[in-house]
């Protein structure tokens, strides 16, 4: 059988009435215009789409999804237009080609703004149709069962892309499997010791956990016959990912991941759920907080499921999801599901709007969010975080990200409320606003009509609907002052000069200042004085001919919102390889916090009397601090010396391991400044290096060395003044 059989038989098993001359035509076409490319590996290119394709079907998606699949290079990469496929395909496929094909124009570069802005292309794309994702998905997926071809750095670029952005769109969208595949071949390039060493381990008790998966399932089938439930169980080991995740949270090595494999029970009915689930908790005693019920409250991604766990037959952990047929495929496929073909048509529904409302939600926060980079911080955590579930007064359920408080809770429910929340009663306690919402929590939210959000709100919030209302008010407030402040000013140094502020206004003369001065006209230039980015004798120095004014001191200090906090310290040359706003020559000093490297994204922030601290993008310090101290910083690309980083390896406790890993720094010309070295109980080593380098470049290739060395588990680049 030809892969394009493969393909066409795929389809017809699961949409009988399918159009596969539609399909043969595609392939056609893509072969055709690929004509003469191959991929990495030597095949010919259209293996790529054909494998995409493949991919689809699996999922059970719509004709125009997979045909999409099909010609979704061929637009980016041959001279097919998207004019050609509307003629020859007609508009819906040629609309997702186009989509996907916009998608992977973006490059996801290094730099967080970039990302952002593909980020929140990605989801426009998404609100427009989720099949452009899906076909993304799809695409991604080949691609990293393709990586081994590539060379080592754009395997590690698409890897951890891969692990940031794709596997958790396809957790949210729901499609497990995808997310599983994507997350082990991930971890397979991101962390390839580890990966190797837990992968091994896992093959050594291959047949001990076969028979003690068989085992169990006969077990838990048994009981539930004997109770008369119908249903289906299946074992199965969890992902390498999850277990590594496991192992790295609690410390332990892999024989004591007791419950890295984890049991189904599949029903006929919810009822039936509750019925096992009741047979379950009286065969085996429950673990007390780990009953969730996801059939009662599903999550937003459509999931449903009862989780449990038991402590089992041996003692040991079991984790039990027991779900119906329907919820299994719901579990399985996702947003997928809800693309299928039933009865030879496209199931899309009225209902589509409820199922999405969590993407709706986001779009929403988007309008109000104009940085990007705030975008994509807020985003990740409304898109990627785990959710907890709690409740109005009236019953209404709201799903929130763990860790959410109830300032999150008044603004879910109205901005109004948001504005003047005061208080909280969570189940009829009052408590801190910091108070962390807990599953099934009742909330009422205790206002105030002068309470106002203020800055340290801003620590608490984990919603993007908070944050970016919290942070829009902040931002109106402090206009307000500055401009009451540069109104201020400006009478003062107007009327040493006999001039009035409110006659020049009128005249237009001070909207010729602004113009001269470049800050705008009107109130912006009242603003900038406000601010401290214009002075008011810069203004009345415009305004009254040299020499014939009075050069009062002006009382300037006052003025020192902003920009004149920067003192300029003259250099000869750039030291610190920082340009502030383009310029060089302003004192610079890095965080201790997170220590940025050449190649970081950073950020700057006015500090008083300090100059600009600068941070990585990422510091948690760096989000803190006052939005409106924010200023653009850029490495010069010219920067040299070195700069201090903490590295953190976790290792086996065995003799000679630390030679070894203080040579691969020093085969890479890496200076350790300082080492703090100690063994844990359980047999491991945790060495803390302070080692200076060049920049971000040379810290992942020493990271990668390491990494390479047999025992060393995982090598972290970690907060500078944790030594
Ligand atoms: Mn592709």
């Amino acid at each position: 059988m030809t892969r394009l059989e493969q393909l066409t038989d795929a389809i017809a098993h699961y949409h009988p009435a399918a159009d596969l001359e539609l399909v043969r035509r595609s392939y056609e076409f893509a072969a055709k215009a690929h004509e003469g490319q191959t991929r990495r590996s030597g095949d010919p290119y259209v293996t790529h789409p054909l494998a995409v394709a493949q991919i689809i079907a699996e999922l059970k998606l719509d004709l125009a999804s997979v045909c999409a699949g099909l010609l979704h290079d061929a637009v980016e990469d041959t001279s097919a237009t998207v004019e050609q496929l509307t003629e020859l395909f007609g508009k819906e496929i040629a609309f997702l080609v186009d989509g996907v094909t916009k998608l992977g124009k973006l490059p996801w570069s290094t730099r967080e703004e970039q990302q952002a802005e593909n980020f929140r292309k990605m989801l426009l794309a998404m609100a427009k149709d989720i099949r452009v994702i899906l076909v993304k998905l799809c695409d991604r997926l080949d691609n990293m069962r393709s990586l081994d071809h590539l060379p080592p750095e754009k395997q590690e670029r698409i890897a951890a892309e891969t692990m940031q952005i794709y596997a958790p769109l396809a957790n949210r969208l729901g499609i497990q499997w995808v997310k599983i595949e994507l997350e082990d071949l991930a971890f397979k390039y991101l962390h390839a010791g580890e990966y190797e060493q837990l992968a091994s381990e896992v093959a050594k008790t291959r047949r001990e956990r076969l028979d003690y998966i068989t085992a169990v399932e006969g077990l838990i089938l048994h009981e539930m016959k004997a109770a008369g439930v119908t249903c289906e169980v299946q074992g199965r080991a969890k992902h390498l990912w999850s277990i590594h995740q496991k192992m790295k949270k609690t410390g332990r090595p892999f024989e004591e991941i007791h419950d890295a494999i984890g049991f189904r029970v599949i029903t006929d009915s919810e009822m039936s759920c509750y019925h096992a689930l009741g047979v379950a908790h009286q065969k085996w005693t429950p673990i007390p907080g780990r009953f969730k019920d996801y059939i009662a409250l599903p999550k937003p991604n459509m999931y449903q499921s009862l989780h449990t766990a038991v402590i089992g037959p041996h003692g040991e952990r079991i984790e039990i999801q027991i779900r119906t047929q329907s919820q299994h495929l719901v579990a399985e496929q996702g947003i997928a599901a809800h693309w299928k073909y039933k009865e030879g048509r496209p199931v899309t529904g009225g209902d589509d709007d409820k199922k999405f409302a969590w993407l709706r939600q986001l779009m929403e926060h988007q309008k109000e969010l104009r940085d990007p980079t705030e975008f994509l911080e807020t985003v990740k955590i409304d898109l990627f975080g785990d959710e907890v579930y709690v409740f109005t007064p009236q019953g209404d359920v709201k799903a929130l990200p763990k860790g959410a408080c109830p300032i999150d809770f008044a603004y879910a429910v109205h901005s109004t409320i948001g504005d003047h929340c005061s208080g909280a009663r969570v189940n009829g306690m009052i408590v801190p606003l910091r108070y962390q919402l807990r599953n099934g929590d009742t909330i009422e939210i205790i206002t105030n009509p002068n309470q106002k959000p203020n800055k340290d709100w801003l620590k608490l919030v984990k919603t993007a609907r908070a944050r970016s209302k919290i942070r829009s008010l902040l931002r109106k407030e402090q206009r307000d002052r500055a401009m009451s402040l540069g109104r201020d000013l400006l009478e003062k140094a107007m009327r040493r000069h006999d001039l009035s502020l409110q006659k020049l206004e009128k005249s237009g003369e001070l909207d010729v200042v602004g113009k001269e001065l470049r800050t705008g006209i009107g109130e912006e230039l009242i603003l900038q004085v406000g601010y401290g980015k214009v002075t008011t004798q810069q203004v009345v120095d415009k305004l009254v001919p040299a020499g014939g004014g009075k050069t009062a001191a002006v009382a300037e200090k006052s003025e020192g919102i902003l920009k004149n906090l920067l003192k300029k310290v003259t250099r000869r040359t750039s030291t610190t390889g920082i340009k502030v706003q383009g310029e060089d020559d302003i004192l610079v000093r890095f965080a201790r916090c997170c220590s940025p490297l050449p190649g970081d994204p950073i950020v700057g922030f006015i500090t008083r009397g300090r100059g600009v601290t600068v941070h990585r993008r990422d510091c948690d310090k760096g989000l803190d601090l006052d939005p409106d101290r924010r200023i653009d910083v850029e490495w010069d690309g010219r920067a040299k010396g070195s700069h201090e980083v903490a590295i953190q390896v976790l290792c086996a406790d065995k003799p000679g391991l630390l030679a070894h890993i203080s040579q691969s720094f020093t085969d890479q010309g890496v200076n350790i400044t300082q080492a703090h070295c100690r063994a844990t109980e359980d047999g491991r080593a945790v060495n803390t290096f302070r080692a200076a380098v060049k920049d971000l470049e040379q810290l992942k290739s020493v990271i990668r060395q390491l990494s390479r060395i047999k025992g060393v588990y995982s090598v972290d680049r970690v907060a500078a003044d944790t030594l």
